[in-house]
């Protein structure tokens, strides 16, 4: 199934909201990067997070999440457009942790405690850079704290993966409401209650519901705005390998050819390997003289 955003609005625009499946591209990273079920769920979620937040930039920006906590998964990182192309990795796809006291993947254990840093990249000269002190670990909070803190937004965030028996994603999504002035008390308790009584959203996508009629569950009215494609893509390229292999200097490329007669270079984002032969690296060098 084709993954999608969704962009919506409530409540004479005081709500805005976004909502993901993301289940076919949390598959697809849980390939490439053979993530065992508590990194998939940590790198899905962060994944989720990261298509919304791309959704809320414009034209050629950009954004980096960095979930850096000291916990045995290490550093999650992703990339997202604000064309829904979206990529990422995490330092330890194959660490397992007992399940939680809710029986579920321990993904605060996972992660542990640390910051989320947030990197914009609006086409200014320098990137905007916003980070809070990682409250849960669990994720979902700890970007509701974001938007709080950072962007004065009060945000209700939810990010879930189901993950099956044989490692598979089974459903990946989320979706983020966030509350602009104008709201009255009534609307905000009935947000408040529905909340409180939705089943995790990963549930319901894998019974077959749609990212709209859950929204719908929470706010009756809600008006979909936009339905749009997200993808998983990598911007790596050779050349791009190339020019990494450039920037590391004569000296590195001669001790290549000397001690491995060869060279590998692994994309941390997709997991792609690029080879180069004796012979190619040979005419980089040759390239560089110039
Ligand atoms: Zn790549």
């Amino acid at each position: 199934m084709q993954d999608y955003l969704i962009r919506a609005t409530a409540l004479g625009g005081s709500v805005r909201a976004f909502a993901v499946q993301t289940t076919g591209i949390v598959e697809e990273l849980r390939r490439r990067h053979d993530t065992f079920p508590l990194a998939t769920a940590a790198l899905g979620r962060t994944v989720s997070a990261g298509v919304m937040m791309g959704a809320m930039l414009k034209d050629e920006q950009r954004l980096t999440i960095q979930v850096k906590g000291n916990g045995p998964l290490g550093q999650i990182v992703v990339d997202a457009d604000a064309k829904g192309n979206v990529r990422g990795y995490i330092d330890n796809p194959q660490v397992d942790l007992p399940l939680n006291e809710r029986g579920k993947l321990d993904v605060a254990g996972g992660v542990g405690e640390g910051y989320l840093y947030i990197i914009k990249d609006l086409g200014l000269k320098e990137p905007y850079r916003g980070s809070v002190p990682l409250v849960s670990g669990e994720l979902a909070e700890d970007f509701t704290y974001y938007f709080a803190k950072s962007e004065q937004t009060p945000s209700s965030v939810a990010l879930g993966v189901l993950v099956s028996p044989d490692y598979s994603v089974q459903a990946s999504g989320g979706f983020i409401l966030q509350l602009l002035p104008g709201l009255n008390d009534d609307e905000i308790d009935e947000m408040e209650k529905n909340l409180a009584q939705l089943p995790p959203v990963t549930s319901l996508l894998a019974s077959g519901e749609d990212m709209e009629s859950i929204l719908k569950r929470i706010i009756d009215s809600v008006e979909v705005l936009e339905k749009s494609e997200i993808r998983f893509q990598c911007q790596c390229s050779r050349e791009r390998v190339e020019r990494t292999l450039i920037s590391l200097g004569r000296e590195e490329i001669q001790d290549m050819i000397r001690e491995d007669g060869k060279a590998e270079l692994v994309c941390h984002f997709c997991n792609e390997a690029y080879q180069f032969s004796r012979e190619q690296l040979q005419e980089l060098l040759d390239h560089m003289k110039r």
